[in-house]
């Protein structure tokens, strides 16, 4: 095993510095003893849901569920069509699936790996319900260009906003844009649990009801049973955990944009040798969980290897991700193929997140940087010696 000196994420960065009120938060709960369903878990729905600029919030057990039961709250299942990007987490894809609608995989814009709409109003069909922005890397789909979309071809919009906490464009925040919006708390995302969790947003009544129903075994009230539910509740202790770091939360994402910005200018002189960062267009209200290059190996230098470099000086990176979902194993049921999503399927193969998390000092985005340079003339070499 190689020696990390700069991790992919570093938790403990962000816990230590207020790890007395963790510990207290969950004291608290331990002496209360509300386990499921209890005050603390009320008292982060509600902020969270404000934060996010909208009404209601229904803790569940992951960002999967939120994005599985949220649709079902939302009417969508059996018959139902759901539009979603093909280069997304691989979550997106289950939770739809689990509602018994058909998903519609549609390709990405390459320049910002988001959902391409022009290529989403090609698919649609009088089956098609809703379409699943992905709100990828921390960037929001255009909020304007997403609710013009839905009134033109009259589809909900739910969006998958598990990278984006709090992520901000065209005056709207992540989770306020749709009819619902599902977030995770996986630990190492934006906002993070000590394990996992989930949150649906919603501005919609009904829709929230039904969703405090699904999450607690279809009951509209103890033991009395409306449709078939399920046992998907975030634990109070995770809720109170994260009610503590959701005051955090805007410094910590605004560290995450000045650590982008300085990659943005370090890598700059490299953009002629084909390393090229995925673009923001949402200026200060993308939210970076992750700061993705691409490597088009027409600049001299192939991925994998550059990969390698970066490992071989204790440098973690990662691939998000490396198989589009429409060319997974589990899914070829579904009937894609390769070649059907040209740009989620080359950027598969370009794409390389660097190290991203609040703390990162500039010294080490200078390093991370310097070994990419670096990789270039070791390559350089490599093939001199070669010919
Ligand atoms: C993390 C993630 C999910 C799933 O969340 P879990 O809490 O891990 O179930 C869904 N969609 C996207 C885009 C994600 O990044």
């Amino acid at each position: 095993m190689m020696n990390i000196t700069i991790p992919f994420v570093d938790l403990n960065l962000q816990h230590k510095p207020i790890q007395s009120q963790i510990q207290q938060a969950i004291q608290d709960v331990l002496s209360r003893g509300d386990f499921v369903l209890g005050q603390a878990l009320k008292d982060f729905e509600t902020a969270f849901a404000i934060a996010s600029g909208t009404e209601y919030g229904i803790g569940v057990a992951s960002g999967t569920d939120a994005i599985a039961l949220g649709l079902q709250a939302c009417n969508i299942g059996s018959g139902d069509e759901v539009i979603l990007p093909a280069n997304t987490f691989v979550a997106t894809l289950i939770g739809v699936l689990r509602t018994g609608a058909k998903p519609i995989f549609v390709d990405c814009d390459p320049e910002t790996a988001l959902i391409d709409l022009e290529a989403a109003a090609r698919v649609i069909t009088p089956q098609t319900k809703a379409i699943i922005p992905v709100h990828l890397y921390g960037q929001m789909v255009s909020p304007k260009q997403l609710l013009d979309f839905a009134d033109t071809y009259k589809l909900l919009i739910f969006e998958d906003a598990a990278q984006a906490h709090l992520a901000q464009r065209d005056g709207y925040r992540a989770g306020s844009v749709g009819i619902a919006a599902a977030f995770s708390f996986y630990p190492s995302k934006n906002l993070g649990a000590l394990g996992d969790g989930g949150i649906l947003l919603t501005k919609d009544p009904d829709v929230a009801q039904k969703m405090i129903r699904l999450r607690n075994y279809g009951a509209s009230k103890k033991y009395f049973h409306t449709e078939p539910g399920t046992n998907s509740r975030l634990d109070t202790l995770q809720a109170a955990v994260l009610q503590q770091k959701l005051p955090y939360l805007p410094q910590w994402n605004s560290d995450r944009l000045g650590i982008a910005q300085q990659y943005d200018v370090e890598l700059a002189p490299l953009a002629s040798r084909g390393i090229i960062p995925m673009e923001n267009h949402s200026g200060e209200g993308h939210v970076y969980h992750l700061y993705v290059i691409k490597v088009d190996d027409a600049g001299g230098l192939e991925r994998s290897l550059l990969q390698e470099k970066l490992t071989a000086a204790g440098i973690q990176t990662g691939i998000h991700y490396p198989i589009p979902c429409h060319l997974q194993p589990a899914f070829t049921n579904l009937g894609y193929q390769v070649g059907d999503f040209p740009y989620a399927e080359k950027l598969a193969n370009q794409i390389l997140s660097l190290p991203m998390y609040p703390g990162l000092s500039n010294s080490q985005i200078k390093e991370v940087v310097a070994v990419i340079a670096s990789s270039f003339s070791n390559q350089e070499q490599k093939l001199a010696y070669m010919s």
